[in-house]
């Protein structure tokens, strides 16, 4: 009995036979997007009674044991787990270790703890740290403001096309954009709707700060939670301040702006558009069969495993002049064009890396090898047979037109977003008045969340969901990708 309740402070790396009692703050899955949303992991942040915030995680083959016990809030008591060194990457606590359940671990709710426990903890940090923290994938903060705007696009019927951009204004003045994709943005959308009115204070959890054409978006990751107003102490803090002072509560006007619709669009539709309309960025969703893969400019290229940049053939190496690297590591990547028709029109449609694995469920780095370097790297393979695969089979894209769409040489429609099949969805409803700013919410650098799985990095210290925002820099940005394409040359960029 002398072990009971050390702190989690007192853990030291290997099995823990001694016992903590902790509070679970929250948990949630991390699922690979790449394999279908496969479950790898449920993932928890715990706090005990010195404040002290470690971050836990099951395994998914053994997550249901535990499973119909996690209840966020509760008190528990915990032995015989394994203690390991968390990763630095995508850190939600300042812990140095983590908590790994194993087939010995026992968790236990209790109902009276020996001290109290804090019932909250949040990483709040100031505007300046989320910049420095941009794009480094070190750390998932989170944020607290003032609703200032809510944007929904909305892709109708479409699972996973959902997208919120919530606008926040921080204490300190600034604001600051969180953007929710697919499941994320649907949980918005249910809270908000069981909600009886529109929140004026917001907490995002674990949120991936991103640097993207200038403007910072704060990604939500799987390991968000979201916060309305009085749901904890923290922003009831902010919130009395916004209500006190003799008003009721009613900021007056909707933060909403009106949901922008996403069109289906026929081939022939699409085709004559860049034709009659003018010059402008817009999105349309289009369901059509791929009937073949072009192949003169190759199925992929050789990009950068950091940025995945074209790299720079050298004599014997490979440059990145994105990373400023000289002897860049390369990775192949998917640059595929395909023809697709429907009834009506046959086009061609662009798809880049991660959305074309989505369709082969291959990475083409596992779908081919690089041989040699510099001028002299080839790839081994023509065309891929699971990428063959994908002829013949509908889908519906989404298609992301920019200015050069509308000359006459670009006759390629920048794939956005592959769904493989129309299914239905619950509508995300936006009562609120019109003539708010949507353009941003087309903003081409927001890329949605995805799970680390994309990495194809092994895990470790099971840090698994925390990394889940960090993949979307994977995929190049569509407007950049292409633009990075055309200045460089085409024939440079395949490898075929
Ligand atoms: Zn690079």
């Amino acid at each position: 009995m002398a072990l009971l309740n050390v702190l989690l402070s007192d853990m030291r790396p290997g099995r823990c036979s001694a016992t903590v009692e902790i509070r679970l703050l929250r948990f949630w899955e991390a699922r690979n997007v790449r394999k279908g949303g496969e479950l790898m992991s449920v993932d928890m942040l715990f706090i005990d009674a010195d404040s002290t915030v470690t971050q836990g995680t099951v395994a998914a083959t053994r997550q249901l044991r535990f499973r119909d016990r996690l209840t966020e809030g509760s008190v528990y008591t915990l032995s015989g787990f394994d203690v390991v060194r968390s990763s630095s990457n995508f850190r939600l606590c300042d812990a140095p270790l983590m908590i790994r359940f194993n087939d010995g671990t026992s968790f236990d709710k209790k109902f009276n703890p020996e001290r109290p426990i804090p019932t909250e903890h949040f990483r709040f940090m100031p505007y300046s740290r989320l910049l420095e923290l941009a794009n480094t994938g070190t750390q998932l903060p989170d944020i607290i403001g003032e609703v200032n705007a809510i944007r929904s696009t909305i892709t109708d019927r479409i699972p996973g096309a959902q997208r919120v951009m919530l606008t926040l204004r921080l204490e300190s003045g600034e604001n600051v954009c969180v953007s929710m994709f697919d499941s994320m943005a649907l949980r918005f959308h249910t809270k908000f709707d069981s909600y009886e009115k529109e929140p004026r204070v917001v907490i995002a959890t674990s949120i991936n700060p991103k640097i993207v054409g200038g403007r910072m978006f704060l990604n939500a990751t799987s390991g968000t939670h979201l916060y309305f107003d009085c749901d904890t102490a923290a922003s009831k803090e902010v919130f009395d301040t916004l209500t006190g002072e003799g008003t009721d509560g009613d900021s007056g006007s909707s933060k909403v702006v009106h949901a922008q619709k996403i069109e289906p669009v026929t081939v022939s539709e699409l085709n004559k558009f860049i034709i009659s309309a003018e010059p402008q960025t817009i999105e349309f969703l289009c369901t059509a069969k791929v009937t073949g893969i072009q192949t003169e400019e190759g199925w992929c290229y050789i990009g950068c495993a950091t940025c995945s940049k074209k790299l720079i053939r050298e004599t014997a190496s490979f440059t990145c002049a994105h990373c400023n690297e000289a002897n860049a590591v390369a990775a192949l990547r998917y640059r595929v064009t395909l023809t697709v028709s429907d009834e009506s029109d046959t086009a061609s449609f662009l798809g880049f890396d991660m959305e074309i694995a989505k369709l082969t469920c291959l990475q083409a780095s596992e779908a081919a090898q690089i041989v040699g370097v510099g001028h002299d790297a080839q790839v081994d393979t023509d065309i891929p047979l699971s990428l063959a695969g994908v002829v013949g089979k509908t889908y519906t894209f989404q298609l992301k037109l920019n200015d050069f769409n509308f000359s006459s040489k670009h006759q390629t429609f920048t794939i956005s977003r592959i769904f493989p099949e129309r299914a239905l969805a619950p509508t995300p409803t936006f009562a609120g008045h019109d003539g708010g700013q949507t353009a941003e919410m087309t903003n081409p650098g927001v890329v949605p969340q995805a799970t680390d799985g994309e990495l194809g990095n092994p895990h470790i210290g099971g840090n698994k969901a925390s990394t889940s925002a960090n993949t979307s820099d994977k995929r190049p940005q569509q407007g950049e990708a292409d633009s990075d394409v055309d200045e460089n040359g085409r024939k440079k960029a395949h490898v075929g």
